[in-house]
């Protein structure tokens, strides 16, 4: 491709409302330009290099046996009430109506399209299981877009769903679906962890996100430094086990602690340790309050809260809440002395604390010499805090270390929630009517595209992977107006592009200097610089990720660039 005949509009300046790499990069290097918030449009180059990981994607998914069609992105809002996700969704799901006042949804994801399509023609375990696959634009009315198109708005996504007769069925596409990813997200040069995650209300215990590591990532994951073990923090199981101090127990005694609120006052206003702390977290869990107890150095785990009650809604209590159900304000709450309507549930760490401190329920009281088992009524001991940097791996392997990843996929055994809520049944080999087994797996493809750049840069600019850059070589002639420059750059780029290459000339009529930042920040891996010496058949190669340049006969050029680019 002549880059005087394409659109990459360059930037000297780093955008000053683009906070991350990956999104100052593609705006500098001429990739994205924002449409709205979270809208934006793909440049020639971004889109050369969708396509680029598509066709991984779609080469994966194939090998996995799933078939790609396309679904629409405007769906009728009664295949969401169908599901019932047309009230629970919330405001993220994009509404509108049509000339006939009928509503719809645009697209968030395509459970509910997919689950009638099949319904209305497979009617046999004979016919499944079966894989499908769509690559389309995704509408989420997101809170807070952010990072560019790492959080869009409108936004491509793979998604895929399978449906099976039996849960086996399903086990067995998910491990193919499994693997399809490791092979997408390694040959998209990414360096990723696939973690256990949250299933949420979906129930069953097998979900698995891609996430691409990187201190710009919104989640946490909880890593062994030894072994294989990776989860989503908030889905780390504590297998640490607390010894119990020999101290004597003291007697409860109540306190003043005028205004120390938080255990990093109250354990320095008493000289305590946080150990010796309890703290006492006040939740409403569906309609009922829970208070829960973590030692001091702990932290509640809200979603361990949740799954211990088999709740939709776990949320912290507010003030007045908490006024109500404890008789106290936010600060001196504990576990003694609670009313009959709070259930009082604890960490297991709790239970190794000896003549501890915790709230008084009184406005400015503590109490100390707490003694959990005599002085309250706990109704469950359980895991209820986060893992910690330094806990022992919950697989035994190693100790936990952490890092930030960007969410790229996810895989998710669905099970019948929208087979059974959407009617969608087979008859089974002994003709009895049963609810499809469904599995669904994302990838965010324009996600994908910034986590690559995210993990593939320098202070130059981006420094793309030979699999998905937008083309292998960049050649450059330093002097458009001198012939032998023009010709023989000419030259190079037909023949490059005849040998199966894709490449882009610079044959603007720009300064040099120009070109070579310009080369920098878009970041093909090779360039070839025609200069000075194209009368003696001499050009510069240079390799983008390493910096090294030399200078190479033009009879040699080929087989050299062919090392290189090893194809
Ligand atoms: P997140 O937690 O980041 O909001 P999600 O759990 O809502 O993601 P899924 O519903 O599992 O995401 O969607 C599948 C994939 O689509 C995700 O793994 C992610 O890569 C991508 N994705 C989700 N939301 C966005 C968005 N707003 N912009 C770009 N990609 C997205
Ligand atoms: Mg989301």
């Amino acid at each position: 491709m002549k880059q005087s005949m394409t659109f990459i509009p360059t930037l000297r300046e780093v955008p000053a409302d683009a906070e991350v790499k990956s999104h100052q990069l593609m705006l500098r290097a001429g990739f994205t330009r924002q449409n709205t918030s979270g809208v934006y449009s793909y440049l020639p180059l971004a889109h050369k290099v969708l396509k680029k990981i598509e066709q991984i994607v779609r080469e994966e998914m194939n090998n996995a046996g799933a078939s790609e069609l396309l679904m629409p992105a405007l769906q009728q809002a009664e295949l969401w009430q169908e599901s019932g996700r047309w009230y629970s969704y919330g405001p993220e799901l994009m509404r509108l109506k049509d000339r006939h006042k009928r509503e719809f949804a645009l697209g968030a994801t395509h459970e509910e399209m997919i689950t009638s399509l099949v319904r209305d023609e497979i009617k046999s375990y004979k016919r499944l299981p079966l894989s499908l696959y769509q690559i389309q634009t995704k509408f989420r009315d997101e809170k807070r877009p952010r990072f560019g198109v790492l959080r869009g708005r409108e936004f491509l996504m793979k998604d895929a769903y399978s449906f099976h007769a039996t849960h086996e069925s399903l086990d067995e596409v998910y491990v193919k679906m499994f693997t399809a990813y490791q092979n997408i997200f390694s040959r998209c040069g990414l360096d990723f962890r696939a973690v256990i995650a949250d299933s949420g209300a979906m129930g069953g215990t097998d979900t698995h996100e891609f996430m691409v590591l990187s201190d710009i990532g919104e989640d946490t994951i909880a890593y062994s430094d030894t072994s294989q073990y990776a989860a989503n923090i908030e889905m780390a199981p504590v297998i640490a086990t607390y010894e119990k101090s020999t101290e004597e127990q003291k007697e409860l005694v109540k306190i003043e602690t005028p205004d120390q609120k938080t255990i990093e006052e109250i354990s320095t206003f008493l000289n305590v340790s946080k150990e010796s702390c309890i703290k006492s977290v006040l939740f409403k869990v569906d309609d009922k309050f829970v208070l829960v107890l973590v030692r001091g150095d702990h932290e509640v785990n809200d979603i361990k809260v949740k799954n211990l009650f088999g709740a939709s809604v776990v949320e912290l209590a507010t003030a007045e809440e908490t006024i109500k159900a404890l008789k106290c304000v936010p600060g001196f709450i504990g576990p003694i002395n609670v009313s009959e309507d709070v259930e009082v549930v604890a960490d297991h760490a709790i239970s190794s604390v000896v003549n501890g401190v915790c709230g008084a329920n009184e406005e400015q009281f503590h109490f100390q010499g707490v003694n959990i088992e005599r002085d309250a009524k706990i109704t469950q001991l359980a895991d209820l805090r986060f893992i910690q940097e330094g806990d022992i791996s919950p697989d035994g392997e190693g100790t936990i270390k952490f890092a930030k990843g960007i969410e790229v996929g996810h895989v998710f055994k669905l099970g019948t929630r929208y087979s059974e809520s959407m009617n969608a049944t087979f008859l089974d080999e002994n003709g009895r009517t049963q609810p499809m087994i469904m599995g669904c797996y994302g990838i965010g493809v324009s996600r994908t595209l910034a986590a690559i750049i995210e993990q593939h840069n320098d202070e130059n600019g981006i420094v793309w992977p030979e699999s998905v850059a937008p083309f292998q070589i960049h050649v450059i002639p330093v002097n458009v107006k001198n012939d032998s420059q023009k010709d023989l750059a000419e030259k190079l780029y037909t023949e490059f592009t005849q040998s199966g290459y894709e490449v882009l000339i610079d044959d603007r009529a720009e300064r040099v200097g120009v070109k070579f930042a310009d080369s920098d920040l878009i970041g093909l891996p090779l360039r070839v610089t025609v200069g000075k010496k194209a009368e003696e058949g001499i050009v510069e190669v240079k390799i983008r990720k390493t910096g090294e340049s030399f200078e190479v006969s033009v009879d040699e050029l080929h087989e050299k660039v062919k090392q290189i680019l090893g194809n």
